[in-house]
């Protein structure tokens, strides 16, 4: 979106590959021109009329607005300004249920589907090996997406059960209702986790399929931080000797890049890029550090997905983990998280249940031996630290966490969704416009 101060007009533009959209607000202001991300309006979410200010730095534009008194901001990086084209000839009369259309091909038309990863993930294993074969394949194969983002780290996104993409035009009609968002054929434990948070929350994400219009700074850090991890321990994988501290900070501010085009992020109270940059620099330098990032054992999977029907009358469970490794002891299934503060022992245990369906899910992966689980979490502090907890792998743990994803899943079928406003959840959610006007 390009936004143009001329000397009697503000001009606000809007491309993509069928339609291009001038606004003009008249008015004076200073001549500016820059071009920011769609979604960064979405940022001020434009419940009041409150002055939003730009101000133009020389590869970033910072959104200022106050929302209940209290100063918000949100950066974007900029890009070449759009043209708009020539004017068509000719005009004609299209269906109103057009846009609508459109606007369901923007959320689905870049769709992807794992069919790839389920061809080799959920037929059965022929034994230990083979399965750490399939994951090794994976890992092989692993390409990275252009923007930077490795391919099975992309967004969960409902597929249609044929694979394909939704269709425009010869859904639409004058006396077609247009569809549905399809159903996601297999559920993950942060889709349970997100209804356990706010089952209203879910129904926007997970069944409108609505798209995250923006994502808190520590979303985003914890997401590159991640992103260094992995290609931290693919290097070690591929036999290669860690990575310095500066390819780690490149991987870094490519995610956090991607994550910004993806959409926009918002900086809380006291955050700014200087800030962000001074807190990955400690991080990865303590993650270099850390015993955690030189393993003992055999790598054999890092941020693999495993799929599989684990509770009958429920889609497949698929599970994304952050590294596998194979010990002379045990298979150390680990999950990396970041923290803005250091966990307790206690604290590790109460969180585990994610860890339980990842023991259920990797259980034939080597038969017969002992799974460890553990949490390291990596505290996002001015003097970060890496700790590992190991987790109790207990039955009837696993069980329960079944039982847990059974209740959910029963009530999602049962389209029990209401808000369940928190201050620990509302202020990060996305869909905080569509929550106020929603009537049940
Ligand atoms: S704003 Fe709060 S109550 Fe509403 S959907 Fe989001 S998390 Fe739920």
């Amino acid at each position: 979106m390009t936004i143009q101060a001329i000397s009697d007009a503000l001009l606000i533009r809007a491309t993509n590959d069928f339609v291009a959209i001038e606004c003009r607000l008249t008015g004076s202001d200073q001549p500016a021109c820059f071009a920011i991300p769609f979604d960064a309006l979405a940022a001020r979410e434009g419940r009041q009329d409150d002055t939003v200010r730009f101000e133009q730095a020389t590869d970033m534009v910072t959104l200022r607005w106050f929302d209940a008194d209290i100063p918000q901001s949100a950066q974007f990086s900029t890009s070449e300004p759009i043209s708009m084209p020539e004017l068509p000839s000719a005009f004609m009369a299209i269906d109103r249920q057009f846009l609508d259309a459109m606007a369901d091909e923007r959320t689905y038309g870049d769709e992807i589907t794992n069919q790839g990863d389920q061809d080799d993930l959920g037929s059965p294993a022929t034994g230990p090996r083979a399965a750490i074969g399939k994951i090794r394949r994976l890992r092989r194969r692993g390409p990275r997406h252009p923007t930077g983002v490795a391919v099975n780290r992309r967004p969960e996104i409902p597929t249609r059960g044929d694979g394909r993409k939704p269709m425009i035009a010869p859904a639409v009609g004058a006396n077609t209702v247009v569809q549905s968002p399809p159903q996601r054929d297999y559920i993950s434990f942060s889709a349970i986790s997100t209804y356990q948070q706010c089952p209203l929350k879910y129904f926007f994400k997970y069944i409108e399929g609505l798209e995250d219009k923006f994502a808190t700074t520590s979303l985003a850090l914890g997401g590159a931080i991640h992103s260094a991890a992995e290609f931290h321990f693919n290097e070690l994988l591929a036999g290669s000797p860690p990575p310095d501290h500066d390819t780690l900070r490149g991987v870094f501010w490519e995610e956090w890049q991607s994550r910004c085009n993806a959409a926009s992020i918002r900086f809380g109270k006291g955050e700014d890029l200087d800030s962000v940059e001074k807190t990955a620099d400690r991080v990865i330098a303590a993650f270099r550090d850390s015993e955690f990032a030189r393993p003992t054992g055999t790598i054999l999977g890092i941020e693999e997905e495993l799929r599989l029907p684990l509770i009958p009358g429920l889609p497949d469970i698929l599970g994304r983990i952050d590294l596998i490794v194979d010990t002379d002891d045990a298979l150390k299934i680990i999950d990396l998280k970041t923290a803005r503060s250091r966990w307790s022992t206690d604290q590790a245990e109460r969180a585990g249940e994610q860890l339980m369906l990842y023991a259920a899910l990797a259980k034939d992966l080597v038969p017969g031996k002992p799974m460890q689980l553990e949490f390291a979490v990596i505290t996002k502090t001015a003097n970060p630290t890496v700790e590992c907890f190991p987790v109790s792998l207990r039955e009837f743990r696993i069980e329960r966490t079944k039982r847990v994803m059974e209740s959910v899943w029963s009530a999602v079928q049962s389209r029990h969704f209401y808000p369940a406003p928190s201050p620990m959840t509302c202020p990060s959610c996305s869909f905080r416009n569509e929550c106020d006007a929603w009537i049940g």
